[in-house]
């Protein structure tokens, strides 16, 4: 089963790692794990979309378009520090509760509305700079129609401004740039426009589509016209969402209440969001308790583009967190569960790329170790060694058998040299036309040794022993490799054994 093989994998890159370099793993086992486990991860991955699919909450299909209606933009504002961005975002607010003769003190929920005295609504993130922005887009989240950038008038472009202008870009969000600070003496607004135009960010005095406003967001001149500027943008992107079924949104903010427990800031993106209404959000949920807006006015209805603030969560999720709404408590319990639980598998998860990395390492200190034996070759130099230091004249070299599966590489050891003689005279009868060739990879007197093990593990030998012994460590190592060691102490048993081990290779015969 898949754990099984997970563990085999697992263990693989374990010893791998303990391996001395030209050691070797069975190339051959290691791919069919590989193979094997390719072919179940395709089908586990299977039944856990299935299961996903069931237990999990997703997000509806794309809406009929006749559903459709008009929505306010959502507009982040960034730029260089000190440029202004907070003073906008406070004078923009600031405009609102006076319009609005609310006299509630306004909290910070990370987003706050706007009314525009033509009716038209826009929704500010009230979190400056580029942290906010990047962290919500790394987790998929694309909740920023528009962006607003403000340059200081008397300080033009700077790095966070070009920063600013590349995140637009990756996020394919379109610009207005609102020029500020234009009550100062030194403000150079013409300078600002031309600075852009290295950056493609073209004004329409340049024949561009970037609206520029001129404004001061300390006097709060021409704010007005920024933002009927975006609305015109908006107007142009033609922003729409499904206000009915299921809620879909996305978390802005979350933080604990004193008295609220935790809190989340949510921009509504479908449906239309009611008190009793069940969410999940990461691995939280939320029968909604309580909702109100950035001035803590209660409200009772959330419709697409309206920021909102969410009491009733069970845990805090984090900021771009997708909001879904689910049919009941103990679905959402389910939808929990089943992410911490898959959270939980993914941690377990065995990194395939990185054993098959290891596998190729792997395959490479293979590769090395045959250049450094060599295979039949060495062979044939080690038995004229041996024969030249025994000064016999050396036998004919036996014809080159072609190194494949029908190969049984062996390693012999004897007790003296002339009990390896012997058993090298039967090895060199033997037959090179054979269905299954012989290779002698290592000979030699003594204990088998640790050597003798490696060697065969490399090789995918088998160690032949006449007259010697095997002691337990080697033993062990031998079977923790997967390496067999036959011991003899009759030159005809162990003949009669080489031919059932050359037999038993048989099968693999194409
Ligand atoms: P942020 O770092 O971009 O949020 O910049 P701030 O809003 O904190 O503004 C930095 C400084 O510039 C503050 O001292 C503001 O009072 C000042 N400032 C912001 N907007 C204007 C403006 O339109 N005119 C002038 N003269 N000063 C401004």
């Amino acid at each position: 089963d898949i754990d099984y093989i997970y563990e085999a994998l697992l263990n693989t890159a374990i010893d791998i790692d303990s391996l001395e370099a030209d050691s070797h793993l069975d190339e051959v086992w290691i791919k069919e794990v590989i193979k094997k486990a390719g072919m179940k991860l395709k089908w586990s991955k299977l039944k856990q979309d299935k299961v996903r699919a069931n237990k999990d909450a997703v997000k509806r299909p794309q809406a009929d378009p006749a559903l459709l209606t008009p929505r306010s933009p959502v507009v982040t504002i960034m730029g260089h520090v000190d440029h202004g961005k907070t003073t906008l975002l406070d004078k923009l607010r600031k405009t609102q509760v006076a319009a609005m003769e609310f006299g509630g003190i306004t909290q910070h929920i990370g987003a706050f509305l706007v009314s525009l005295p033509s009716g038209e609504k826009i929704t500010f993130l009230d979190t400056p700079g580029h942290a906010a922005f990047s962290a919500m887009r790394a987790r998929g989240a694309r909740v920023t129609d528009i962006i607003i950038l403000v340059v200081a008038a008397d300080d033009g472009v700077m790095k966070q401004t070009v920063e600013s202008i590349q995140h637009a870009k990756d996020a394919q969000v379109p610009i207005v740039l609102a020029i500020n600070k234009c009550d100062k003496a030194e403000a150079d607004p013409e300078k600002v426009k031309k600075e852009l135009l290295a950056y493609d960010v073209v004004c329409e005095d340049y024949g561009g589509d970037v609206q520029a406003v001129h404004v001061s967001a300390l006097t709060g001149d021409n704010l007005m016209a920024l933002a009927e500027a975006t609305v015109a943008l908006a107007e142009m992107l033609e922003l729409k969402a499904d206000s009915t079924g299921p809620v879909e949104g996305t978390v802005i903010e979350s933080f604990t209440d004193k008295g609220r427990g935790p809190v989340t800031t949510a921009i509504i993106e479908r449906g239309t969001l009611r008190r009793g209404t069940v969410l999940v959000a990461g691995k939280s949920w939320a029968k909604v308790r309580l909702m109100f807006d950035e001035n803590g006015k209660t409200i009772s209805e959330a419709y697409p583009s309206m920021p909102v603030g969410i009491t009733g969560w069970r845990d805090l999720p984090s900021a771009g967190d997708e909001i879904l709404e689910v049919e009941s408590e103990p679905r959402a319990r389910e939808v929990v569960d089943w992410r911490k639980y898959e959270q939980e598998q993914e941690k377990n998860k065995v990194d395939l790329k990185i054993i098959e990395e290891k596998r190729k390492e792997h395959q490479e200190a293979h590769r090395k170790a045959r250049e450094k034996y060599g295979t039949l070759h060495w062979k044939q130099i080690s038995f004229k060694k041996y024969l030249e230091r025994k000064e016999q004249k050396p036998l004919k070299p036996k014809e080159k058998i072609e190194r494949d599966s029908n190969v049984l590489p062996i390693i012999l050891k004897g007790d003296v040299d002339g009990s390896i003689e012997a058993l090298l005279n039967v090895v060199d009868s033997y037959d090179a036309s054979h269905e299954c060739g012989l290779e002698l990879v290592h000979f030699g007197v003594g204990d088998i040794s640790e050597n003798d093990v490696n060697l065969a593990e490399t090789f995918d030998g088998v160690i032949y022993g006449f007259n010697v012994n095997a002691g337990n460590v080697i033993l062990q190592s031998a079977a923790k490799k997967g390496v067999k060691i036959k011991l003899h102490k009759v030159i005809y048993r162990l003949i009669e054994d080489l031919q059932e081990e050359l037999s038993s290779r048989l099968p693999c015969i194409v």
